[in-house]
């Protein structure tokens, strides 16, 4: 009844507000996420990167990650994808999350990753979310909530108000800054499997960090989401 609901209310909405896709902004049906043409053009990340460390080029013979698996629908350096991510986050618009979650609840169940029993959105911190007027990343937990039927926890992590900007450090630093970023509530995660969500993987430091944290809580796996992974080696200044 709820889904039958909704569908009538993006039909009706469309009227008004026609849906575009997020990366190229051409007019799609109601009921699309994406055109055709990008359908076919983008570089799908999740068929390309290694399913463990989140980097085309794995690298999980010299590092030992918190996340277990990593889900990208994209990479962050295509600049149609970029600019999708940027509506995103700066305007709230979710065309790109509502792609995101349908397509990880696809890989989640092909591939037979259990369902995790809970979202936790990368933090952000409350002067800074107060500024903008939302966090991203909670924006993408809520589509994977609403898509996969599981609740999604903002109590759960938290992030330090800090004037650093992540994105004006090299990737070496950005990882170093990242430790002590965040903290996380005293409650008991014990067998639980978590989906942890951001917009924008780089490094996967933040990812790193945050996962580490609901670990140190209990939580058994952590599987994480994103929207973009960016190529490592012509993009390390845009996220985290
Ligand atoms: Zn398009
Ligand atoms: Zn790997």
């Amino acid at each position: 009844m709820k889904i039958q609901l909704n569908k009538c209310k993006a039909f009706l909405l469309d009227i008004f507000f026609p849906n575009r896709c997020p990366f190229c902004d051409d007019f799609i049906r109601w009921d699309k996420l994406i055109c055709n043409n990008c359908r076919e053009s983008l570089i799908p990340a999740n068929d390309k990167i290694c399913r463990i460390c989140g980097q085309e080029k794995c690298c999980c013979h010299d590092n030992k990650f918190n996340y277990d698996a990593v889900l990208a629908s994209f990479f962050y350096n295509d600049k149609n994808v970029s600019k999708a991510v940027y509506s995103f986050k700066h305007q709230g618009i979710i065309n790109i999350a509502e792609y995101t979650a349908y397509d990880a609840s696809v890989h989640i169940k092909n591939e037979n990753i259990t369902v995790p029993d809970m979202i936790v959105p990368v933090p952000m911190g409350i002067r800074k979310q107060r500024s903008r007027g939302h966090n991203q990343a909670e924006l993408l937990g809520q589509c994977i909530g609403k898509e996969l039927d599981i609740p999604v926890r903002n109590d759960l992590l938290y992030k330090k108000d800090t004037k650093d900007e992540q994105h004006i450090h090299t990737a070496v630093e950005r990882i170093k800054r990242v430790k002590g970023l965040f903290y996380c509530e005293n409650e008991d995660l014990s067998g639980k499997s978590v989906l942890l969500c951001d917009d924008v993987m780089t490094t996967g430091a933040t990812l790193n960090e945050c996962a580490g944290l609901l670990k140190s809580m209990g939580a058994e796996k952590v599987i994480a989401v994103v929207c973009a992974a960016a190529r490592l080696d012509n993009s390390q200044e845009k996220g985290a």
